[in-house]
């Protein structure tokens, strides 16, 4: 992104106070690894802050600046003036996935061949996981309740318990994971699912690991029917979350961009030129759980907790719609219950012996399902 595109875009924002009426603002840097970007993005947030502070911006007090990034360039002494600079208004989650071998999997490093369409052969291949890793107590240090987010695709599957476990020793006490939206299950899959969240539960409640850590998959309110009408609301917020890309192109949610599609074109609600086109938004804002589900995703018995992806349903529809709920990750979720079910029975159990019912009520109140 230029820095005109970067400036027109805040302005556009900002412009319209009325229209972006939200009590707060979350400044997201994402799709790509944003601190490549670290001038570029400096100068952004001081520009927001600026024209926050000159306009009299009801966002001025309270605005968050929030990064996914990959660590890599977590130490380096241009990140971290930004660091200090900002501290106070950022949240910054660095995704490691867990032990080496499965950190390793999914993220190499990019070698000059591959530039040219040759791919390394599996054994040249190097991983960032050791590029990582070293940043990671820095990065607590700064950020003391750090999180880390991990997504689970088939060939994961083996390393889930090794890679939970693997995080928390590192002395990262919260870990939001999901399975990926894409039909990538083959069979098999949710057994071995079930089996390794049955062994990380065991890992977990064995070790009292439960006391000072959390993991998203073990979630109590998982697995419930789901009211029509009280449990209606869409899964995430998309269309009300607006996502500009390099070229000043407004969407619904980044995944929306064509880079994020494999087969549907770009959904493209507006530009920093022309503004929102309301009526390619409009589809959106009346999105909820009944009217893109099918009659056997309302009436499910374990319903709760069983999440989609807005853009993956537009990918996968077979038609150019968003109300088409794509359910690929179905034996995925019935595996993932049926492992919380074990986890939190087992929890109930072993704390009713020791008398302590209220440290599993407190259990049962600090995870939280992450949503995308
Ligand atoms: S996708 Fe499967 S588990 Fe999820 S709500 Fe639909 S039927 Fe239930």
């Amino acid at each position: 992104m230029s820095w005109e595109v970067a400036k027109q875009a805040i302005d556009y924002i900002l412009d319209r106070e009325d229209e972006f009426r939200e009590e707060s603002v979350t400044w997201d840097f994402i799709g790509g690894e944003p601190f490549l970007e670290i001038d570029l993005i400096d100068k952004i947030c001081d520009y927001l802050k600026i024209e926050m502070y000159r306009r009299g911006h009801h966002w001025f007090n309270s605005y968050r600046f929030s990064f996914s990034t990959n660590g890599i360039n977590y130490h380096t002494e241009k990140v971290q003036q930004f660091i200090e600079k900002n501290h106070r208004h950022l949240s910054i989650g660095i995704t490691i996935d867990g032990t080496e071998r499965k950190h390793d999997l999914n993220r190499i490093w990019k070698t000059p061949e591959m530039e040219l369409g040759i791919m390394p052969k599996p054994e040249e291949e190097r991983g960032s996981y050791k590029d990582v890793v070293k940043n990671i107590p820095f990065w607590l240090e700064q950020f003391p309740g750090g999180s880390t987010k991990v997504t689970i695709s088939s060939a994961d599957i083996p390393y889930i318990k090794e890679s939970v476990l693997h995080l928390y020793s590192l002395g990262i006490h919260e870990v939001n994971i999901n399975c990926v939206f894409e039909d990538v299950w083959k069979e098999g899959d949710d057994k071995l699912f079930e089996d390794q969240l049955t062994e990380l539960a065991d890992a977990i409640i064995d070790n009292n690991l439960y006391e000072d850590n959390a993991c998203s998959f073990f979630t109590e309110h998982i697995g419930k029917p789901q009211d029509r009408i009280r449990d209606n609301q869409n899964w995430c917020g998309a269309g009300k979350m607006l996502a500009v890309d390099a070229a000043g192109n407004f969407y619904p949610c980044t995944r929306f961009a064509q880079y994020s599609l494999r087969s549907k074109p770009a959904w493209i609600i507006g530009n920093i030129h022309d503004g929102i086109d309301q009526n390619k938004l409009r589809p959106f804002l009346t999105l909820d759980r009944c009217t893109q589900s099918t009659t056997e995703c309302i009436d499910c018995e374990v319903a709760s907790g069983c999440a989609w992806c807005q853009g993956e349903n537009y990918d996968a529809a077979d038609t150019h719609t968003v109300y088409q709920r794509s359910t690929a990750i179905c034996k995925m979720h019935k595996a993932r219950v049926r492992a919380n079910n074990y986890y939190w029975n087992k929890l109930f159990r072993k704390l009713e012996l020791e008398g302590k019912q209220e440290e599993y009520e407190r259990q049962k109140a600090k995870v939280k399902d992450p949503t995308c």
